[in-house]
């Protein structure tokens, strides 16, 4: 049965930077949760982040490709470069991955983590950007097939296609 990399917040968890869970209300969550396919992670907190913690967001102009390529940085809030843990939090997202044999993830949106279709641009004034965060974007890049919440239907899609339904 095919396991799933799954962001904790989604089950959930409090782990955001606002001390927050972002529960999702799904059946087919649900079910795969009781079939104990879920492989839960929240690589911020894997890589040492509290909660609450200072928001942060990939610079202007960039996304979760361009941290990985070392052309951009994850700055907090207050200024901090936190591009380093974001880093660490999107390799061990990876190892979890290949621990578990993954080969789907679902993934929060808009985290500069684990955003898949859209991330925040940069200037902390609620914009947001098509874009990958990284932990999503190296994820993507090592052949993991990355689903947004918001396409969860389309994850059970694809499970069933693979043969992992
Ligand atoms: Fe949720 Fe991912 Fe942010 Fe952790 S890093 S709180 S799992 S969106």
């Amino acid at each position: 049965m095919e396991r799933i990399l799954v962001s904790a917040c989604l089950l959930g968890q409090p782990v955001r930077f606002d001390g927050r869970a972002k529960a999702l209300k799904d059946s087919l969550l649900k079910r795969w949760s009781g079939e104990g396919r879920l492989v839960p992670i929240c690589p911020e907190i894997s890589a040492g982040f509290g909660t609450p913690r200072p928001a942060a967001e990939i610079m202007a102009g960039f996304d979760g490709l361009g941290v990985l390529a070392g052309t951009a940085r994850v700055l907090e809030a207050t200024g901090a470069d936190v591009t380093g843990p974001f880093l660490e939090g999107a390799r061990l997202a990876l190892e979890a991955t290949r621990e578990a044999g993954c080969r789907f993830a679902l993934l929060t949106d808009g985290s500069p983590s684990c955003g898949s279709t859209f991330i925040y641009a940069g200037g902390f004034d609620g914009r947001a950007k098509a874009g990958a965060g990284v932990v999503a974007a190296l994820l993507a890049a090592e052949g993991i097939l990355v689903f947004p919440e918001s396409q969860i239907a389309e994850l059970a899609e694809a499970l069933e296609a693979g043969g992992g339904s």
